[in-house]
């Protein structure tokens, strides 16, 4: 899609602009530096600019949007190559323990040493880890015709495609580290990975050749030489991509095999410095990349109650969007915000940065319109505290009642392993819809109750030892 500019859709806009600056004109913005974290987003009619100014004039509003999801500082991807036995095996449990989502890139045909494991790769798929490829055989893709890359990146793509549900196969690895035809490469994935053992910029110079650092025994074989990696991309925020195959040396063959307690290390590590670290897989990162540099916000409209806006961004293609952090600065007076997106609360939380006051979400790009609402001096809903959370809290579900599907917000002051139920007025349970372990923040899960019948229920979090109740209502 190209762009669209000045027609009646620019006056349009102008008018939307002018109508905001005048509900808002109390708010001035000053023009001072973006701290590194940050990037303007563009206004309606334009890309992303660099420059202050979603809209125009000094005392307008602006929207930044985050160099990585929640304004870390740096994004880290481990990635892992070849179908080795102990991926599945060992690191996706590790992975699941702390949360985090890792990208295995699989040799798909049935003659490779290690055949992929449709069956465990598409449970690993389920919780939500990017599989990915490495080509059909593991030839260089160098050495071959155009017409063979095709068939390499084509079949292998499709292959997984047919195997792996609710996800698409989205980014590729190159075997042996030897790049291909990048044209073709990139006519079937979104981004590469290549291993030149570099940081990798905020926005990647190529993203048909991404650098990774291999790890193991031929590589980083620590968990400070990988996190020593992660903090240099820290310092410039840019993005520490590992490459992994061989986990404990048990797998013959394996190339260059790192001990599992390395890596469990290093888990540890990201998951204390959760606030720093954006860890994530291959695919999840390109695409944040992607989005961020091509969004752009629009105020609609403005008043004492709420804020309206809508974030888009001008990808064009059709994989699934991934949240981007944005943040706007709130009218003053404005202590307690909830923002919303649809019917779906948004994580969020208040930043103050120097005198001003921020409101930060993740918000999906081209979805239903964002509204930030004045909670100030409360009716029922959802409170916001600054961030990280001081306490633990379970929050009203939101609607209630509801047919069929409900959005449950909660917030932990540290990193825990939660469980959150649904239970009937008997105390046995109606639905589990998430256990999992979480670092200190907000959150939002919704559970659809399509198959449950009308009645009040409680729901029930627990957190290590903390424990909190309440009820909702299901009316059909
Ligand atoms: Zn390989």
């Amino acid at each position: 899609m190209g762009m669209q500019c000045c027609t009646s859709e620019g006056v349009s806009v102008m008018i939307k602009k002018l109508q905001v600056f005048v509900v808002m004109i109390s708010i001035v913005v000053g023009f001072s530096p973006l701290p590194a974290q940050w990037i303007h987003a563009g206004a309606a009619s334009g890309g992303l600019t660099e420059s202050p100014g979603g809209f125009s004039g000094t005392s307008s509003v602006s929207y930044d949007v985050a160099r990585w999801l929640g304004s870390r500082s740096a994004a880290v991807s481990y990635t892992f190559d070849d179908n080795c036995p102990n991926q599945l095996a060992i690191a996706v449990p590790m992975f699941d323990q702390f949360g985090f989502k890792l990208t295995l890139f699989t040799v798909t045909s049935s003659s490779w040493g290690w055949a992929a494991n449709w069956t465990g790769l598409q449970s690993a798929a389920s919780e939500g880890h990017e599989i990915a490829s490495h080509t059909i055989d593991h030839q260089s893709l160098g050495g071959m015709t155009d017409a063979q890359q095709q068939t390499e990146l084509q079949l292998s793509r499709d292959s997984i495609n047919a195997h792996i549900r609710g996800q698409a196969c989205l980014t590729f690895a190159y075997p042996n580290c030897v790049t291909g035809n990048s044209t073709l490469v990139g006519s079937f994935y979104i981004a590469a990975r290549g291993c030149s053992g570099q940081i990798v910029s905020t926005t990647p110079g190529d993203f048909m050749n991404i650098s990774s650092f291999v790890c193991g025994n031929q590589g980083l074989n620590t968990s400070d030489a990988m996190e020593s990696q992660a903090n240099s991309a820290a310092t410039t925020n840019g993005w520490c991509v590992y490459l992994i195959h061989g986990i404990n040396g048990t797998e013959p063959g394996a190339y260059s095999p790192i001990s599992q307690d390395i890596i469990l290390a290093t888990l540890e590590y990201f998951s204390v410095n959760a606030d720093k670290f954006w860890v994530a897989p291959f695919g999840t990162v390109a695409r944040y990349v992607q989005e961020r540099n091509a969004a752009y916000v629009t105020e609609t409209s403005a008043n004492a109650d709420s804020i309206n806006a809508h974030v888009g961004d001008r990808v064009d293609n059709v994989y699934t969007r991934v949240p981007l952090t944005i943040r706007r600065p709130l009218p003053s007076g404005w202590d307690s915000v909830v923002v919303r997106q649809g019917v779906y609360i948004l994580s969020s939380r208040k930043v103050k940065v120097d005198t001003a006051t921020y409101v930060m979400f993740d918000a999906i790009p081209n979805g239903e319109d964002v509204t930030i609402i004045n909670e100030t001096g409360n009716r029922v809903g959802v409170r916001n505290e600054p961030s990280p959370p001081n306490t633990f809290g379970l929050f009203q579900n939101y609607p209630n009642p509801f047919n069929p599907a409900t959005v449950i917000s909660f917030q932990l002051a540290s990193f825990s392993h939660i469980t959150l139920g649904v239970y009937d007025l008997l105390g046995r349970e109606v639905a589990l819809i998430s256990r999992e372990a979480l670092p200190a923040g907000k959150y939002t899960r919704s559970w659809k109750a399509d198959q449950t019948p009308s009645g009040v229920y409680f729901y029930r979090l627990r957190a290590g030892s903390l424990v909190q109740t309440k009820k909702l209502m299901l009316m059909k």
